[in-house]
């Protein structure tokens, strides 16, 4: 695997391959890689002829309340993973070149980057935004791999990637969860022991959400009582609890047909989001996919 950190070695080495038509998958990250990182991987490894995947632990995503110094990082095991997983080329950006000194271009998207996470993280999508534009550009990858784990951003990639014409496919990728359902993430290891017990309750609560609202239509309501419930489960506090729709995360209209339930909820100072797509109670019925 070929490990790169500046502009000018990225693009000599992504235009011999593209010279050769070669297709490139590309997967960002903030490293602290795991079996969700590595879904989104495998996915492009089977997809393309080169994978690219970025480390970059983004400031600008971070408000200063948040934990942008605590978030976990280990590229010396990163590399050790993504060599193993046969990546073609990591990208680290460094700092400075990110985000130049004198830089004054800002990125945001409005109205779908201001609901739900955009009221509570307000930093976090217009940095979304910005960086993920810059990556695309550098790297110019012919696919782009995201997780379903943070679906609004999903939504705010795809709304900006159609808004500025840059023509890369996004591909959605299932979340990976543990086996008692909570959402894989890098910021897991910080659940203490009695948190990482309530944790998987997050998905349990959207999975009762979802065959609530099968049965009574009431989205409203079933919010309330899921909101009320992850209280009484041992969460500290409810950011959001939303039933929507799955394309705007606005208000579920007549002509909805993919609707999307996603919540917030804090455990001590961890902050855990999570969302199910409503078919999600039929498709483990049937015993398919466990998204
Ligand atoms: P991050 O390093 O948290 O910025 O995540 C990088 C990419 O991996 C994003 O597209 C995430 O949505 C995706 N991702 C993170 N956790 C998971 C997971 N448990 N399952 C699937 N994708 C994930």
């Amino acid at each position: 695997m070929k490990v790169v950190s500046n502009i000018a070695e990225l693009r000599a080495l992504l235009g011999k391959w593209v010279g050769n038509s070669s297709s490139i998958g590309f997967v960002p990250t903030m490293g602290a890689l795991h079996k969700g990182h590595l879904s989104l991987i495998s996915r492009s490894i089977k997809e393309n002829d080169k994978t690219c995947v970025s480390i970059f632990v983004n400031p600008k995503q971070f408000s200063p309340d948040e934990d942008f110094d605590i978030y976990p990082r280990d590229l010396d095991q990163d590399i050790l993973t993504l060599d193993g997983a046969k990546v073609d080329l990591l990208y680290v950006p460094r700092l400075e070149e990110m985000y130049k000194p004198g830089s004054l271009t800002v990125i945001t998207v409005p109205v779908i980057g201001d609901i739900l996470e955009g009221v509570y993280r307000k930093n976090l999508f217009s940095g979304v935004a910005m960086v993920v534009a810059k990556l695309l550009i550098q790297v110019g990858p012919h696919r782009l791999y995201l997780g379903e784990k943070d679906y609004q951003q999903l939504c705010v990639i795809r709304q900006m990637v159609d808004d500025l014409d840059i023509s890369t496919d996004i591909l959605a990728c299932a979340t990976i969860r543990e086996k008692d359902g909570l959402a894989i993430s890098s910021r897991n290891v910080r659940l203490s022991d009695q948190q990482r017990e309530v944790a998987p309750l997050l998905h349990q609560t959207l999975l009762e959400a979802a065959e609530a609202f099968d049965n009574t239509g009431d989205e409203l309501v079933t919010a309330e009582n899921s909101t009320r419930k992850l209280v009484e489960r041992g969460f500290d506090k409810v950011d959001y609890f939303s039933i929507c729709d799955g394309l705007t995360l606005g208000a579920i209209g007549p002509k909805t047909e993919n609707i999307r339930i996603l919540a917030a909820a804090w455990l001590g100072n961890n902050r855990l989001i999570d969302n199910i797509a409503l078919s999600t109670i039929l498709t483990r019925t049937a015993g398919g996919n466990n998204n």
